[in-house]
């Protein structure tokens, strides 16, 4: 994950909801969303951390709020820099399509995500750094950018020289417990995968509202 973004679990807690950054843990009693429900900060608890937007303690959302955190949730879902994710909304817009999809489509489309969604990695984080430390290949040439966005056709596999690490040896029988989603192909016998297609909407998260995210920079 980007470096700016801190500590995982704090940013699940600040949009008080789970964001699943950290992999299995996410899933465990140890998940610190679960054990502490609010807010960080002194006043998390008692105002539900910065909803009701500036001010707070009106208790009440106002729209630029909503924006905000629709952006920002997104944001760090997918551990993106605002300069970079203010770069993508602004390419999806230039782009044919329903900005807010192809948006989405374009964070989907991201190196690290798609590492991630192939079950090779236990959150995108961690494929973010799988990525970084090259061991991965794309189209058989070695790349370490996990913002690198992929599109149809594009082959995604585990480099031959970090095959014989403990964790990629392991790697098939935990990415087997794994669903993998319809726009990807995978196969773990030679641990790699392809992009089949872009994502349909209703194959990301549905828990996230692009069109806030859309007014959001569009003020
Ligand atoms: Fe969020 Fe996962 Fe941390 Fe729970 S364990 S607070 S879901 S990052």
């Amino acid at each position: 994950m980007a470096k700016d973004l801190g500590p995982a679990c704090k940013l699940c807690r600040r949009e008080s909801e789970k964001l699943f950054l950290k992999g299995e843990r996410c899933f465990s009693p140890k998940c610190a969303f679960e054990r502490r429900g609010f807010a960080p900060g002194q006043h998390g608890r008692s105002t539900g951390g910065r909803r009701g937007g500036k001010g707070g303690g009106s208790g009440r959302e106002s729209d630029y709020s909503r924006q905000l955190r629709a952006k920002q949730k997104a944001r760090r879902i997918y551990g993106v820099f605002e300069r970079q994710f203010r770069r993508y909304y602004e390419t999806a817009q230039r782009r044919r399509g329903i900005t807010g999809l192809v948006l989405l489509q374009t964070l989907e489309s991201r190196l690290d995500n798609v590492v991630f969604r192939m079950g090779f990695a236990s959150s995108r984080g961690h494929a973010r750094l799988l990525v970084t430390h090259g061991h991965f290949m794309v189209n058989g040439r070695r790349t370490d950018i996990p913002s690198m966005v992929l599109g149809a056709g594009d082959v995604v596999a585990v480099r031959d020289g970090s095959r014989e690490g403990t964790y990629f040896k392991e790697l098939p029988s935990f990415a087997e417990t794994r669903n993998i989603l319809p726009w990807l192909s995978r196969d773990l016998k030679n641990l790699s995968g392809s992009v089949i297609r872009l994502p349909e909407r209703a194959e990301i998260d549905g828990n996230m509202n692009e069109q806030l995210i859309v007014e959001y920079y569009s003020r």
